[in-house]
């Protein structure tokens, strides 16, 4: 574990990236926010951590009085992410997501309360999406993934067969006695686009809960804030545009206590005859999506905004403005490459800023 003063740039260029993505859009950075007057916390230092977790780079900055109390709050955070990714990775054979998979078609399985908790939120952005967010897209990911590894689409009689098992309508979820049953052989969960958010709240949480509330945790692309740095209005997050040929400045906001989702093309994608296949799949197809796109969604907390930044990606763009308009505290921000060139959408509540800039 390391722990350094240098600034922070919030890009994951590392991972799973099967192949390397030119550019990842949008570029969102962090940088020292505006001052306020200081004296209140005097002493506060600011200390940051990072480990691999969840198939990402984990990172960790956080504002403690000192170095042992920082070094032990982030080792317990850490290690919530890794129990977090025993219970959520479906890349693991023994995890208590693959378990439930592989059991949960014969009878009502009984799962742990973030595993419920996880599928629940699930459930309820897959009713409010329409299916454009769906948990049970398991078997076509596999597939797709497949594809890139091999460098070719995956074979579509294979791919119609997965497709028939994909239904979030075929979970059925008891709170009584906190089970999961799956209503088709065959159906495979994945948590992908909504785990990482959901474990960058928690491991906020844990930091919250041993009084370290100036902390943020990033994981991939999701970052969840807390309160903000002493002596700080908040987190200064910089979004850059997707066009490299705008001369506009990026744009910058300070914010604390809320959670940024980007999901997009940048970092996993199958490049194959001149187009390039997203590593995020239209459930109502089964195809992955294509072109040049990513999505950026604020939003009170990491498994929302997480859940929506995939959700906004497969729907055309107006719908999915209008899911973000819909939600409390959630703002949108879709960059898509279109004949005209780079296109930039706003929904109603993004950071004035941002949307001056962009549009
Ligand atoms: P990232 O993992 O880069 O943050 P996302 O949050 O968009 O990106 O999650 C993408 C992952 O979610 C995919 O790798 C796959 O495992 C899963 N997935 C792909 N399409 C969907 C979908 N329509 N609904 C739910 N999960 C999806
Ligand atoms: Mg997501």
């Amino acid at each position: 574990m390391s722990s350094t003063r240098n600034p922070t740039l919030l890009h994951p260029p590392f991972s799973r990236a099967l192949f390397p993505a030119a550019a990842l859009l949008p570029l969102v950075a962090l940088l020292p926010a505006p001052g306020l007057a200081k004296a209140e916390h005097e002493g506060f230092e600011r200390f940051e951590f990072s480990l691999p977790r969840m198939g990402t780079m984990a990172r960790i900055e956080l504002y403690a009085a000192d170095r042992a109390r920082a070094t032990t709050a982030a080792a317990a955070a850490f290690d919530r992410l890794e129990a977090l990714e025993q219970i959520l990775s479906d890349y693991r054979e023994d995890s208590e997501l693959t378990i439930l998979s592989r059991e949960g078609a014969s009878a009502p399985h009984a799962v742990s309360p973030e595993l419920f908790f996880v599928l629940d939120r699930s459930l309820y952005f897959s009713r409010l999406s329409g299916g454009a967010f769906d948990v049970t897209i398991g078997p076509v990911v596999q597939l797709w993934r497949e594809a890139r590894r091999a460098g070719k689409l995956p074979d579509s009689a294979a791919l119609a067969r997965a497709k028939a098992v994909v239904g979030y309508q075929n979970v059925v979820l008891d709170p009584t006695n906190r089970t999961v049953f799956l209503k088709r052989a065959g159906m495979k969960l994945d948590l992908g686009a909504i785990a990482k958010g959901y474990a960058a709240d928690q491991a906020l949480e844990l930091l919250r809960s041993r009084g370290i509330s100036s902390a943020l945790v990033a994981l991939g692309g999701e970052l969840a804030l807390g309160a903000p740095p002493p002596d700080k209005t908040g987190w200064r997050v910089v979004i850059g545009s997707a066009d490299a040929s705008r001369s506009a400045a990026p744009c910058t906001l300070v914010v604390h206590n809320v959670a940024l989702s980007t999901s997009g093309d940048g970092e996993q994608f199958l490049d194959l005859n001149g187009k390039r296949y997203s590593h995020v799949i239209n459930p109502a197809s089964g195809a992955a999506l294509q072109g040049r796109a990513s999505t950026t969604v604020i939003a009170p907390d990491g498994t929302t905004a997480d859940a929506l930044a995939t959700a906004i990606s497969v729907l055309p763009v107006r719908d999915g403005i209008r899911l973000a308009e819909s939600q409390r505290g959630v703002s949108a921000l879709i960059v898509r490459k279109t004949e005209r060139g780079w296109q930039h959408f706003t929904s109603r509540g993004f950071p004035r800023p941002c949307r001056e800039m962009l549009n």
